[in-house]
């Protein structure tokens, strides 16, 4: 009975087994079955050849399989590309191509819209309507594999946690998801080549640190002075930077990973000698680099990207400093396919 189907990529490897066992299968078809969903990417049970036919169509009878779609492909003058997914129940998220010399990362979404407040990101004005499923997110992995292939001749290199939505409050799909993508059941990808970036949830930074995954981890810090956050991250009035640096030290003492703080500079905003210095201090009490993003504006010109002369500022203190620290320009902004401009314009 349709109604009773039940979605087979919410099975773990060990409950697909449990599966198979009560209808008198060997254990073996689950690894077989896993394998079809997660590394070869099978739509329709009647892919999944080294099946019996009549096991396909028990497992047609009583599961289903919810792959998404794109609904829209935009490509930049970059080279970018933005796909507008849709999901099965019609939401849509967006996910990102990113293409240099000799890589290709794929930006994806965790969640459709997004529950935090950042002022200046154009994903806070969608509200949250729901989380992923792990399987979401994979799906937008080897939806741009493919296009790397088909584009760009070669496999997609990195991985990366930026499309819409915070990934550590949608914590448990997105673990599944990364799980999947580096699993040799699954695609096999390095952990290293990907990086979640959260806008600092210091209890789910511990959590995500006890896991041992190997990934990397961003934070979007864009004000180390509380007052500043505050304002343009209201959310964070819960989470004091002591609380967010606690929880980053725990994170590099667990992983020894370094962590990189992504920071845009505004106009009037955080452009002041206190409040490089106070960035220098934060970075002091955490191994960490920082990447320096360009504004995209998104509409009401609230803030506005800070001048040369804020942005040299920022670099030389830091540098001084000996900490690391990258400038980043925007890719894919005349299709809104940049940081923050994430916001399903295409769709409405
Ligand atoms: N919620 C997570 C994942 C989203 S990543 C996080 O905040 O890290 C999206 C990145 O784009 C974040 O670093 C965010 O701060 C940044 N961003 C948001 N709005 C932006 C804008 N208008 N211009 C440039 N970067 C922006």
């Amino acid at each position: 009975m349709n109604t009773a189907k039940k979605d087979i990529r919410k099975l773990s490897q060990e409950e697909l087994e449990t599966y198979f066992n009560s209808i008198g299968e060997k254990t073996f078809r689950a690894k077989q079955v896993y394998e079809w969903l997660w590394k070869k990417n099978a739509h329709q049970f009647d892919d999944m050849t080294n099946l019996s036919k009549s096991l396909r169509e028990t497992l047609g009878e009583q599961f289903m399989i919810q792959p998404v779609e794109v609904d829209l492909l935009q490509k930049s003058n970059d080279g970018t590309i933005k796909n507008a997914v849709k999901l099965h129940d019609g939401n849509i998220v967006e996910s990102v191509l990113i293409p240099t010399d000799n890589r290709t990362t794929a930006c994806v979404s965790s969640q459709v819209g997004c529950s935090l407040d950042c002022t200046f990101c154009a994903t806070a004005r969608l509200k949250r309507m729901r989380n992923l499923t792990a399987a979401e997110i994979v799906d937008q992995v080897v939806i741009i594999d493919e296009e790397s292939k088909r584009y760009f001749n070669r496999p997609l290199s990195n991985i990366v946690f930026m499309g819409m939505g915070e990934p550590l409050l949608n914590y448990n799909e997105v673990i599944s998801a990364i799980k999947k993508i580096t699993t040799d059941e699954g695609l096999g990808m390095s952990p290293r080549r990907i990086t979640l970036s959260t806008s600092g949830i210091p209890k789910m930074i511990e959590k995500l640190a006890d896991e041992d995954l190997k990934i990397k981890l961003a934070v979007s810090l864009h004000a180390a002075r509380e007052e500043v956050r505050n304002l343009i991250m209201p959310f964070s009035v819960k989470f004091p930077l002591s609380e967010l640096a606690q929880s980053l030290e725990y994170w590099y003492a667990k992983t020894k990973s370094k962590v990189t703080f992504e920071y845009i500079v505004w106009n009037g905003i955080n452009d002041k000698k206190e409040d490089v210095e106070a960035l220098v201090k934060f970075c002091k009490r955490i191994p960490s680099k920082v990447n320096i993003i360009e504004y995209n504006a998104i509409d009401d010109g609230q803030y506005q990207q800070a001048s040369e002369k804020a942005m040299n500022l920022y670099i030389d203190t830091l540098e001084k400093n000996n900490i690391v620290v990258n400038v980043r320009r925007s890719r894919g902004k005349d299709i809104d396919a940049a940081c923050g401009q994430l916001a399903n314009k295409s769709i409405e």
